[in-house]
């Protein structure tokens, strides 16, 4: 089973071993305060999850979790969730082991996107892959030889905080101009913004239809009806978003670069001013290397990846 903690909801999926989401369950956030609270949840859907297929839990392979916070990998403890409190060093694997008798392992929500889609997705035959999570903020994983690079202390990986604009955009992290700051839901939101006071038609009449509940797909939609102000958002976007590409293609040299989370979506608006932005900012070796492409797995990435985890380290 893989367990993917999200912004809004907890996502649960029996997965097989070619990869495929066989049923999930979804849990409400509410349940994710309280650690006590979520563990017995998470049990009760793992348990209803194995028995809908006649098996027990302590059946399964394992159960991988995906959670967005510090991570201790080895001793499966969660220091900390970001934008929760009330999870300070939580043995999150043990308690759930001990529950249901099965084997479970903690990772970064972002490591096991990237291993979902390394493994069954868009990134699949690759052995040096970067993945970028662009979703409300910046996510990010890599595979290097082959395997999932965690760096010293598990905390390798922090795409969405390369300084990309020095003084830019305050960041959720406190410094400025990182690349969650220049492209996450929040630089969206006061890009729209900025250009509805500018006198955007289309875009001031949809956030008006939507009483000013600005999100990426509602870019997307202007941008869609052929919007210009929504398609010069975008433009910018990728540009930012290619310079940080850019970045980790001249560090690593990766064979692919995938671009996954929910702003993905919107691909075809972004994706010619990003490959633009890499081919500048890029040296020619490693930018001819790199396979950049849109994440393939979609919302069940992170699920998908859970179960990877639980394989690969058998
Ligand atoms: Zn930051």
């Amino acid at each position: 089973v893989g367990v993917d903690f999200g912004g809004t909801n907890v996502k649960l999926g029996l997965v097989d071993r070619r990869g495929r989401v066989q049923c999930t369950q979804t849990l409400s956030t509410r349940f994710v305060r309280q650690p006590a609270v979520l563990i017995d949840a998470v049990a009760q859907a793992v348990q209803q999850l194995a028995r809908a297929r006649g098996i027990s839990a302590a059946q399964l392979a394992g159960i991988g979790i995906g959670a967005p916070g510090i991570i201790d990998v080895r001793r499966g403890l969660v220091h900390e969730l970001i934008n929760v409190s009330g999870w300070n060093d939580v043995p999150l694997a043990s308690r759930l082991a001990k529950r249901l008798r099965c084997r479970c392992l903690v990772d970064n929500d972002a490591n096991l996107v990237t291993v979902g889609e390394w493994r069954f997705g868009a990134g699949r035959g690759s052995s040096e892959l970067v993945c970028f999570t662009w979703g409300t903020g910046i996510g990010g994983g890599l595979i290097v030889r082959g395997q999932l690079y965690r760096g010293a202390r598990d905390a390798a990986g922090e795409l969405g905080h390369m300084v990309i604009a020095p003084g830019g955009r305050r960041c959720a992290c406190g410094d400025r101009g990182c690349l969650e700051a220049q492209v996450g839901t929040s630089a969206i939101v006061a890009e729209v913004r900025a250009a509805v006071r500018r006198g955007g038609t289309r875009l001031r009449r949809l956030v008006h239809e939507t009483d000013g509940r600005i999100t990426p797909e509602l870019v997307s939609r202007a941008a869609r009806q052929g919007d210009r102000a929504a398609r010069a958002i975008w433009a910018r976007l990728g540009r930012w978003m290619g310079i940080g590409v850019a970045n980790v293609v001249n560090l690593l040299n990766p064979d692919c670069v995938v671009i996954g989370g929910g702003v993905a979506k919107a691909w075809p608006y972004f994706a010619a001013s990003l490959r633009a932005s890499v081919r500048e900012h890029a040296m020619t070796v490693p930018r001819r290397t790199a396979r950049l492409v849109k994440a393939s797995l979609g919302p069940h990435a992170g699920m998908i990846g859970g179960a990877v985890l639980v394989w690969e380290s058998a």
